[in-house]
């Protein structure tokens, strides 16, 4: 007979609840282990601070979101998320110039990140096979170098040590995660990491959008230009579920950021363009300033190790955390979860088959990893600890290349098509390499370049927006 196989999630967060759905389908037990006391409703905890700060879900993690758990993405848009299309339903000052609002290829999901957790968490414990263990501090591994066999955690009421015995362990703990450390507890060599830190840095407030706005304003967005020397400054005005626009002044190293609220407005007209201040100035502040400086792409290779212990995995942004300009860690996260998914429906749950579904959890985040840092590179003031070849070798023609495609694709419909599945992850970013492509560069005519943001009329009547923002505004 066999013995039950118990599986242990470290971390309760997105990558975490997640793992815990997939491990359920294929293991006996599943238990959670979280510090915070999940909420059984769209409310702010300690252990996520990013979700005072806009967040969008590209459709790729949606799609994976929705085959694991079917029905999500419907009860999420019937509550109030918006899907929009990209890029019909987007105003965007790429660093490039205006981007033209082609028919839409892909979308993105938008809204608070506490509502979202909510309904995917309610989503998966729904089933009732998952248990959670809250206010538990993870302290260190069990086991040794060959084979982890559970975790030692803390009651944070009682301050009672425990051991959870487990034939899985997965860390999805995030950005904090102590792998690490608890790896050289059981006498294993370090795992290797790269980090490219540009500096990111957010703030957010939230505003009472105009009535209609969230529905029939389209999503906004000021990016900077990285071409430019100096430290880039972004703003976005993204539609939530309740009514409302999340606005996030971004900035890489040495840009500042506003911390007081009186100062949120004057650093939102330093933007390339007035149209995020301009419609800040129309809507009622609800929240003061969230800060966040948490930005820095890093990533661990856990599959680089010759000696992987048995029944670990890592995945979420405990695995690989990224610039969240991009939009990419729930995506990142929900890939892995897929892929290991598709691992343990392979043949079950093995132990000695624990590397080889490491190596294919981690496969998946090099996409995301190699767009994000690549970029982030290119911002001064940028720092950076990397072993990956391709950050330190040929650089400059690799952003020329990448230049020349951001350029066409604002203009170009095919291109932007082809730009818009990768950056969504739902094409490799291979493709951008690939003959079909390089041909789509030369044959695909540019529309012209846009001097203005491409408001419509219908848009534009449902906000009193100052006239000088629907015309040409500092571009550099
Ligand atoms: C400002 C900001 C904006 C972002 N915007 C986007 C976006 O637009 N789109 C997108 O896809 N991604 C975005 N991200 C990234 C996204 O938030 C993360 O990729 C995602 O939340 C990762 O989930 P996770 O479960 O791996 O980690 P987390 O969400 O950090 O969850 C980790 C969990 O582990 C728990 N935990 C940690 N340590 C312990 C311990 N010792 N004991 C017990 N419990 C512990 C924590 O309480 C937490 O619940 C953004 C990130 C930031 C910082």
């Amino acid at each position: 007979m066999t013995e039950p196989k118990r599986g242990i999630v470290l971390g309760g967060g997105w990558a975490g609840m997640l793992a815990a759905h997939v491990l359920a389908r294929h293991l006996e037990s599943v238990t959670v282990v979280e510090r915070d006391v999940l909420p059984d409703g769209p409310r702010h905890r300690k252990g996520s601070p990013q979700a005072r700060h806009v967040h969008v879900l590209w459709s790729s993690g949606a799609r994976i979101v929705d085959a694991l758990l079917p029905g999500t993405i419907d009860r999420l848009l019937g509550a109030g998320a918006r899907r929009v299309g990209f890029h019909e339903d987007l105003v965007t000052l790429t660093s490039h110039g205006w981007q033209h609002r082609f028919p839409p290829r892909q979308y993105a999901i938008m809204c608070t990140r506490p509502f979202l957790d909510w309904i995917v968490r309610d989503q998966i414990l729904a089933a009732g096979r998952i248990s959670v263990r809250s206010r538990a501090e993870i302290l260190d591994l069990a086991g040794d170098g060959k084979r982890v066999a559970g975790v030692r955690v803390r009651d944070m009421d009682t301050g009672a040590l425990e051991t959870l015995e487990a034939d899985l362990v997965v860390d999805a703990s995030g950005r904090g995660s102590r792998l690490r450390h608890w790896l050289s507890s059981l006498e294993l060599p370090p795992v290797e990491e790269d980090i490219v830190d540009a500096g990111i840095a957010y703030a957010t407030r939230v505003f009472r959008a105009p009535p209609g706005a969230t529905a029939g304003f389209p999503a906004i967005n000021v990016a900077a230009d990285h071409r430019v020397r100096e430290p880039g400054r972004f703003g976005v005005v993204y539609p939530q579920e309740d009514g409302t626009w999340m606005v996030t002044l971004s900035c890489t190293r040495g840009a500042g950021l506003p911390t007081h609220d009186d100062d949120f407005l004057p650093y939102a007209q330093t933007l390339r363009h007035p149209l995020v201040a301009d419609l800040i100035t129309l809507a009622e502040p609800l929240t003061s300033v969230a800060v966040s400086r948490v930005g820095a792409n890093r990533r661990l290779y856990p599959e680089r190790l010759d000696t992987w212990p048995e029944g670990l995995l890592v995945l979420g942004d405990a695995l690989a955390a990224f610039n969240p300009i991009y939009g990419h860690g729930m995506s990142a996260a929900a890939r892995s979860a897929a892929a290991l998914d598709a691992e343990l429906g392979r043949s079950g749950y093995d132990p000695a088959r624990t590397r080889r579904m490491q190596q294919a959890v981690s496969a998946v985040v090099d996409d995301p990893w190699i767009m994000a840092a690549s970029k982030d590179v290119e911002y001064v003031n940028c720092r950076t600890d990397v072993t990956d070849p391709r950050l330190t070798g040929g650089v400059v023609a690799r952003q020329r290349f990448s230049d020349l495609i951001s350029d066409r694709a604002i203009r170009a419909s095919a291109v932007c098509d082809v730009v818009t599945d990768v950056i969504s992850l739902t094409a490799p970013q291979s493709e951008l390499a690939s003959s079909r492509f390089l041909s789509l560069m030369q044959q695909d005519r540019p529309l012209p370049e846009l001097t203005a943001p491409p408001l419509r009329p219908d848009e534009l009547a449902l906000v009193d927006l100052n006239p000088r923002s629907t015309v040409a505004g500092r571009l550099s």
